[in-house]
């Protein structure tokens, strides 16, 4: 027997009554189709009370006559009515008090109590309430819901945060944190690579002779400096002091060390192609615009932090994406290059594919710039996309960068960004 019902048909009348399961359900005739289905009596919202008193009048049924429902039942009966309520409506709800770790204390003592006094009448269902107490008997329950729902959250977003660990090649940890709403994390496939789309081929192979070192004997160690033959191959700069840090102006191709140069990890010239250091938080933004990501260490300006990786995919395939609902928001454009048609040739689309990098939001005054990349590739319409920060950033603030687009309804509430409006 069938005891959900989700239809916009309205009831035309009741025709029968039962008990299951220590509950009330009435047999109902729907007006449009004609079709009969059970429903409880907990449902409320489409089985009025006019509508029973009505099926109870025809059939001349008294109280008296009904077999009873234990109290208890009744009770919970209206506590499970009582807390049917979506993840939207609970957050919405959650958001009149500071943040998910600030919610009342949980007293599920006390609220059965309240419940049992008011308990639905035995026959109509009918609740002995004014409107006042209602409104305060649903905001216990939706307190109890609150902190059933954020036990719930804290487990998935634990077992979340271990399985992005385990496929992350950052050498620290990245965390997960929601102290907001009740948003579940998305699902995505964390790779720590590109994924080559429908009709691109990611070619990283290289001539033996590419790369440095082979002039060194081979019993001396080769190590890299500024006048590695590397950087006069490609015709680049340097692009790292001695520390590791950027140091190339914006738009300046980067050229690291290949996997056929003789120089081991510790070369400078190898800085993006090597583990993070830098232990993250993707965290649920309290201002509305979804996850983001923030440092758990303080970097000085220069310092790498990670390269936006995808599926990558035609630029005519990232046009052909829904503009709508946000299937757009995690393409990046791979656009060392613009051709003679205005664009460039692939884009990077990290919404099935990608690592923590994709959670990195948008500012009018950010901290972090990208760079155009190349270690293993030689194709310039293909290269990696490599964040750098921009200026010094303190423990636990959050990373952005300018996506560069016209943004109707900008969150990021920066001077520049006003400014920009204006
Ligand atoms: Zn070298
Ligand atoms: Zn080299
Ligand atoms: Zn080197
Ligand atoms: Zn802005």
């Amino acid at each position: 027997m069938n005891l959900e019902f989700h239809c916009d048909d309205e009831i035309e009348k009741i025709i029968g009554h039962d008990i299951r399961n220590d509950t009330r359900i009435f047999l109902v005739q729907l007006k449009k189709s004609k079709r009969t289905v059970w429903i409880p009596l907990t449902h409320r919202r489409i089985l009025s009370e006019n509508l029973i008193l009505d099926y109870y009048t025809r059939h001349n049924i008294k109280a008296a006559d009904l077999p009873p429902i234990s109290r208890q039942k009744r009770a919970d009966d209206l506590f499970k009515f009582l807390s049917q309520v979506s993840n939207d409506e609970l957050s919405l709800f959650a958001r009149r008090f500071d943040n998910l770790n600030a919610l009342p204390p949980s007293n599920m003592k006390a609220l059965k109590h309240n419940l049992f006094h008011c308990v639905p009448l035995p026959v109509t269902g009918d609740i002995q309430m004014n409107k006042t107490e209602m409104a305060n008997l649903r905001h216990k329950v939706l307190i109890e819901v609150c902190h059933e729902r954020r036990n719930k959250q804290l487990t998935e977003l634990q077992a979340k945060e271990w399985s992005l660990n385990l496929m992350s090649d950052n050498d620290e940890p990245i965390f997960l944190e929601n102290n907001v709403d009740f948003a579940q994390f998305p699902e995505f496939k964390y790779v720590n690579h590109f994924v080559a789309g429908e009709g691109v081929h990611i070619q990283n192979t290289l001539p033996d002779d590419l790369g440095c070192g082979f002039d060194t004997p081979s019993n001396g160690t080769h190590t890299c400096d500024k006048k590695c033959i590397c950087m006069v191959i490609f015709d680049v700069k340097p692009a790292y002091n001695k520390n590791g840090q950027m140091i190339l102006n914006h738009g300046e191709r980067i050229h690291e060390c290949n996997k056929k140069c003789r120089c081991d990890d510790s070369c400078r010239f190898r800085v993006i192609q090597k583990k993070s250091q830098i232990p993250f938080l993707i965290f649920r933004c309290a201002n509305g615009t979804g996850w983001g990501v923030k440092t758990l260490k303080p970097l000085p300006k220069g310092t790498y932090i990670g390269r936006y990786f995808g599926k990558v995919i035609l630029w005519e395939e990232a046009e052909s994406l829904p503009t709508s609902g946000g299937r757009r928001d995690y393409l990046f454009d791979i656009d060392y290059l613009i051709g003679d048609n205005g664009h460039c040739k692939y884009t990077v689309d990290a919404f099935d594919y990608g690592n923590f990098t994709r959670f990195i939001n948008h500012s009018c005054s950010p901290n972090l710039v990208v760079h155009h990349a190349w270690i293993n590739m030689l194709d310039d319409n293909l290269h990696d996309l490599a964040f750098f920060t921009s200026k010094s950033v303190d423990y636990g603030e959050e990373l952005t960068f300018d996506y560069h687009k016209a943004f109707t309804n900008c969150k990021c509430s920066s001077y520049e960004c006003i400014q920009r409006r204006s």
